[in-house]
């Protein structure tokens, strides 16, 4: 795992060998604090640990000073190109700005905000995309390549590191999984700065879950990745379930529970499809706990074939047993057996 340099995000670590920040964004009008603060805590209560709110306008940097001191999490402001947002934004109390200081108009207008953003110790995360290279990056490799969108970053960098400052996060995404994957592993070489993982414009909840747990993950399985946000079309809260089960995909939550369960064949004999939907539902709300629970769908092979599950239940004839990494502890009328699972799980305490 590569470590980063670490920024401090309000009481978030990211970067450094920091656990996995998790972030969403809102889709509520910013202006109204109301219905985005309904929304930050909906995010909170998922499990979400940053989030950032768009500012088109004056009125959203306003209304941010009454979201940052209601918000249960680190706000985060979006801005694009107009850095009277963000000098506003920051006024409002906002924990860190997303912004790209080549697109606000001078050197003199970088200085400001470095200069805001130093004073209440902020962190900038610098955000490329494919559609956002410069011109001149774009003529020098023929289009918006995995090594155009890295470059572009680091003429970003390049621009906050010119009025001394350090405190930076860069996310460099793409459409194109392969793409991201390779822009974010070119990063990584070229640079000490924690990464903000994302594929953009990922798509609807099946489509766009898929391709983030393919970069996303990806990118987390070789070590590389400091904080994450799925991005779906649709309610972000799902955004953060999606990004908290990459997470345990690739052994990087820091809690929650893995449930695992076999494919079913033709020795199963229960209803393992629906056991599993339950199990899965019922653990996703678990707290404090890290655990593996596998579901498996037949008691001759059950037991054996997740014997690294920490606690799993398996399916008979009428019949269920609950085992502990393999051993078989407890024998309960098929009815009572997810009942059983989730009692044993509250009562586990680890080996
Ligand atoms: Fe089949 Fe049993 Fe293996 Fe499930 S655990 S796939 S039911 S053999």
């Amino acid at each position: 795992m590569k470590i980063t340099k670490q920024i401090k995000i309000r009481d978030v670590l990211v970067g450094g060998g920091a656990p996995i920040a998790v972030q969403s964004m809102t889709n509520t009008d910013t202006r109204d604090a109301k219905a985005t603060l309904a929304q930050i805590r909906a995010l909170a209560d998922a499990g979400c640990d940053i989030v950032r709110c768009a500012v088109p306008d004056m009125q959203a940097a306003e209304a941010l000073r009454e979201i940052c001191a209601n918000s249960p999490l680190p706000v985060v402001a979006d801005i694009h190109f107009d850095y009277r947002l963000a000098l506003a934004a920051i006024e409002s109390g906002v924990d860190k700005i997303r912004l790209n200081p080549g697109n606000i108009g001078g050197a003199d207008r970088v200085q400001a905000v470095v200069k805001a953003a130093k004073e209440r110790h902020l962190p900038i995360r610098i955000g490329v995309n494919s559609g956002s290279v410069e011109k001149h990056i774009l003529e020098k490799f023929g289009g918006p390549t995995p090594e155009a969108m890295v470059e572009s970053a680091l003429y970003h960098v390049g621009l906050l590191n010119d009025c001394d400052f350090d405190d930076i996060c860069i996310s460099i995404k793409s459409s194109s999984v392969p793409n991201t994957m390779q822009a974010y592993l070119l990063a990584s070489e070229k640079t000490d700065y924690p990464l903000h993982l994302g594929v953009t414009e990922a798509g609807t909840e099946y489509m766009g879950t898929i391709k983030s747990a393919a970069g996303i993950g990806g990118l987390l399985a070789l070590g590389v990745g400091d904080t994450i946000r799925v991005s779906l079309t649709d309610d972000p809260v799902k955004e953060v379930y999606a990004a908290k089960a990459i997470l345990k995909a690739v052994g990087r939550a820091e809690e929650g529970i893995n449930v695992v369960s076999c494919p079913t064949c033709g020795r199963t004999r229960i209803n393992l499809i629906d056991i599993a939907k339950e199990v899965e539902q019922r653990c996703q709300s678990i707290r404090g706990k890290k655990m593996k629970v596998a579901v498996m769908g037949c008691v001759v092979n059950g037991p054996g074939e997740a014997r690294e599950a920490d606690l799993g239940i398996a399916g008979g004839d009428g019949v269920g047993l609950i085992f502990r990494r393999g051993e078989i502890i407890k024998k309960v009328p098929q009815e009572q057996l997810v009942d059983a699972l989730m009692d044993e799980i509250a009562h586990y305490e680890g080996e």
